[in-house]
């Protein structure tokens, strides 16, 4: 029996298009979002599954999701223990993927499922990573449209895989990018950075990014730095180039400035005055150390939290269930 193939045997080789759905307390939404959704994948020739990934919701979102019936695509409803940020949540649902094509959607209908097929159709093309650009933020503030660019600038002159800007993370993988990505070692999972990564082949599909359709958004601007800051330090050690850059700089200047004073004083003896430089060079360098003694912190609790080793998010329930209907025009296709 020949043990090595060059097709590789997936769980459920059968299953074409994996969707994959995080949500954390989305209620409202979530019926019009399964039947958005379905109502496209009914329309595919593909076979397809549903990744529901519970992210802690404390509202009727899990009762209401393992309710729900498709008449094409298999469900799989995965419910973590608590809520483990939208990070982790990806995570579980690309680990519970089958199918050779990923795609990954918000649950608040900001995402459009109609762009399914249309993402399927590059991915046929022999794009392995298909990237959604917003191409107008509507909904969104004039102060997180500004901040979100700035943001991109920066974290794009820090990180070496170009970050793609406005991509969220709504995007198609190919079965392979999703494999590598599954296995990343790594806890800090700053998804934007991970999904650029991989490399491989990519395409960009611009779309109009819609408002929420109910609620309100789940990140507010405290979590957003924090996010941004994940974003850097996971990506870049650049952070730690510049205080090294910064230090010698200052180091050089203040060997300067002593031999100065040191001529100073030898030429024209020591009146004591010099109160204000002496201040300004104290605040300056007390208040550059500390950034960098931060900068190093943020570096350290990244490596402690490695360390650790804990898994990344914890499953309490399972459920799946089959099409209704059952998927015949394989062969038809084959
Ligand atoms: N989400 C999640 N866990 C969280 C926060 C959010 O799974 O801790 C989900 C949320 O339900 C939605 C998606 O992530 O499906 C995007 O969240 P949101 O709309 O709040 O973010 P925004 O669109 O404002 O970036
Ligand atoms: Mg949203």
């Amino acid at each position: 029996m020949g043990i090595v193939t060059s097709v590789p045997d997936y769980k459920n080789a059968a299953i074409t298009l994996s969707v994959i759905v995080p949500y954390f307390n989305e209620q409202d939404v979530l019926p019009e979002l399964h039947a958005r959704l379905t109502a496209v994948l009914d329309q595919l020739p593909d076979s397809s599954e549903i990744i529901y990934i519970d992210d802690g919701s404390t509202d009727d979102s899990l009762r209401l999701v393992n309710r729900f019936e498709s008449l094409t695509s298999s469900i799989q409803s995965v419910a973590l223990s608590r809520n483990f940020g939208k990070e982790s949540a990806m995570s579980a649902g690309l680990e519970h993927s089958n199918g050779l094509a990923v795609i990954v959607i918000d649950a608040d209908l900001q995402d459009p499922p109609e762009l399914i097929p249309e993402m399927l159709a590059k991915w046929r093309e022999g794009y392995d990573i298909v990237n959604m650009q917003r191409r107008e933020r509507l909904g969104e503030t004039w102060f997180k449209r500004q901040s979100a660019a700035a943001f991109y600038r920066l974290l794009n002159s820090m990180v070496k895989s170009e970050i793609p800007e406005n991509v969220g993370d709504f995007r198609l993988l190919a079965r392979e990018v999703v494999d590598h990505i599954n296995a990343l070692p790594e806890r800090n999972r700053y998804m934007k950075g991970i999904f650029a990564w991989p490399g491989f082949k990519q395409a960009t599909i611009q779309f109009q990014r819609d408002a929420r359709f109910c609620g309100e958004t789940k990140w507010n601007y405290f979590k957003l730095i924090g996010l941004a800051v994940d974003g850097i330090t996971s990506f870049s050690i650049r952070p730690l180039r510049i205080a090294t850059v910064l230090g010698s700089l200052i180091a050089l200047s203040a060997f300067i400035y002593g031999m100065m004073i040191v001529a100073k004083t030898m030429l024209f003896g020591d009146p004591v005055t010099g109160y204000p430089s002496m201040m300004v060079v104290q605040l300056a360098l007390g208040g550059i150390q500390l950034l960098c003694v931060g900068v190093m912190g943020e570096y350290i609790g990244r490596i402690f939290i490695e360390t650790k080793q804990r898994p990344l998010y914890l499953i309490q329930s399972i459920e799946q269930k089959q099409p209704q209907q059952t998927f015949q025009s394989m062969e038809k296709r084959a």
